[in-house]
């Protein structure tokens, strides 16, 4: 892929469901990733943060993926996410890859290696993010 990418290649899990999944759910499993559904009140999860930080809930819910220090979102990370999407369609089919990344807020989890939803988040959780400028 040239343009954004000027000849680096994207994660493979940005192309790759199966390796996509297989790297989200070991987050699940393993470094609290969640919560499933961000659009509900999730009480039990937010208070095992919650507990595991030794803060309040109202402060462990800001600390999300979409403002962790591993979440990428920058321009050529976005196209490798959108580019994933749509190497399965058929030339002419509709589309709703953008809108689909838009709702969800997706990003690239840099630690985990996953695509990954802004309003969740994991034990791992860095202050200081999204990443949003290329590197120099
Ligand atoms: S490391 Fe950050 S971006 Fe990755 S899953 Fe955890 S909170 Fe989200």
């Amino acid at each position: 892929m040239k343009g954004l990418l000027s000849g680096k290649s994207c994660p493979i899990a940005t192309h790759d469901v199966s390796v996509n999944l297989k790297n989200r759910n070991n987050a699940f499993k393993k470094f609290g990733y969640g919560p499933p559904n961000p659009n509900e009140a999730n009480d039990a999860f937010w208070l095992k943060k919650a507990k595991m930080y030794n803060a309040p809930t109202s402060s462990i819910k800001n600390m999300r993926c979409g403002n962790c220090a591993a979440f990428i979102q920058t321009p050529s990370m976005m196209e490798c996410i959108i580019s994933g999407l749509e190497k399965d369609e058929n030339e002419g089919e509709l589309s709703y890859d953008e809108n689909f990344v838009k709702a969800a807020n997706l990003g690239y989890c840099d630690l985990f290696q996953f695509t990954c939803a802004a309003a969740r988040t994991c034990d791992a959780w860095k202050s200081g993010g999204p990443i949003t400028k290329e590197k120099p």
